[in-house]
């Protein structure tokens, strides 16, 4: 941890967990961060000790859907259910609802808001976002891309299974800390910017308006 952080930023990973979360968990001990993990349920039930492992590390775990699904086409019975049973798999494992969720491939409708209004969960987007998804993009483009678009109060998008981005992470967090941020997860910057996030509303970067 440092002392002077002037400058707030949250890391998140999606898509987890899998049998590589427990090499994340050691580089993130190592860094001593916490973060937001956006988990969907089918891999949670592939994976519950991965998934006890990231709560039990003191992360914040949020729903990325049951089986990341293009929610586009759905109606909103349809994507409640799948956020539904999503909690019901986070809440089995780690004994606790998620406080907000993650839409997988920002596939935003307005059926999407009104279920996230009524399920009383924000939407947490991002806008320092690492590519690391993308065939072509190697472990210096991740560094490249978090830092070229860091910004206080934004949310950093990873992914979990990527070797890639486990070399990437000691580098970007080393960097971000010499520029004066503290690396924290969602809730933890959302309580630090005093802002209480509201359910159906989408949020990218966690800034007063
Ligand atoms: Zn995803």
């Amino acid at each position: 941890m440092i002392d002077k952080a002037d400058k707030l930023i949250a890391l998140t990973f999606d898509d987890g967990p899998d049998s590589t979360t427990g090499k994340l968990l050691a580089i993130l001990k190592e860094l001593q961060v916490c973060a937001t993990f956006f988990l969907c349920g089918e891999h949670i039930r592939s994976f519950p000790n991965e998934a006890k492992a990231i709560a039990d590390a003191g992360h914040e775990i949020g729903n990325h859907s049951y089986d990341h699904v293009y929610m586009n086409e759905l109606d909103e019975e349809a994507i409640y259910k799948n956020f539904d049973r999503a909690e019901g798999a986070i809440v089995e494992v780690t004994g606790k609802k998620p406080p907000f969720i993650r839409v997988p491939y920002v596939s935003y409708s307005e059926a999407v808001f009104k279920v996230a209004k009524n399920m009383n969960m924000p939407v947490v987007g991002c806008d320092v976002i690492g590519r690391d998804w993308e065939e072509a993009v190697d472990e210096a483009n991740i560094v490249e891309n978090v830092l070229a678009s860091a910004k206080d109060g934004g949310v950093i998008l990873l992914h979990e299974p990527h070797e890639k981005t486990r070399a990437a992470l000691p580098v970007i967090v080393n960097a971000l800390r010499s520029r004066g941020y503290a690396i924290i997860s969602v809730g933890d910057l959302a309580k630090q910017k005093h802002m209480t996030l509201q359910a159906g509303v989408c949020y990218n970067v966690l800034a007063e308006m």
